[in-house]
């Protein structure tokens, strides 16, 4: 069936990039997919829990495959997004908050890469 090959190759592209990827760029890099279609594929494995959408401020929403629960790390000039893990566990202790019973934690810090910005031309 068409369109659940429409989904497969949706995913596999996530699979291969190893970073989030917004509608916009998976539609680039798959044009014979229409993006209304690319959408709707995205919007269901989130569903499914098969992705993950991230938002991070005035960027458009990025999806990434679910792999092992992470935090983000976003440079506030370039947008970058970094990736990392911590000790789950010992965040939980951290956060523990009377009578609430945390499942995830999802942290999401800003700042600014170290290294030039190498995809940013800067205008004078
Ligand atoms: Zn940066
Ligand atoms: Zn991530």
């Amino acid at each position: 069936m068409r369109q659940t090959k429409h989904r497969q190759t949706i995913l596999d592209l996530l699979d291969q990039s190893h970073h989030a990827l917004s509608a916009a760029q998976i539609h680039a890099a798959l044009p014979e997919i229409n993006l209304v279609t690319i959408y709707r594929n995205l919007e269901d494995f989130v569903k499914t829990g098969a992705l993950t959408k991230l938002h991070f401020g005035k960027q458009e929403a990025v999806y990434e495959k679910q792999t092992a629960p992470h935090h983000h790390a976003i440079c506030n000039d370039c947008d970058k997004v970094i990736h990392f893990t911590l000790d789950d566990q010992k965040l939980k202790k951290e956060f523990s908050l009377p009578g609430f019973d945390i499942k995830d934690i999802e942290i999401t810090v800003r700042g600014k890469c170290l290294k030039k910005h190498q995809l940013r031309t800067k205008v004078k």
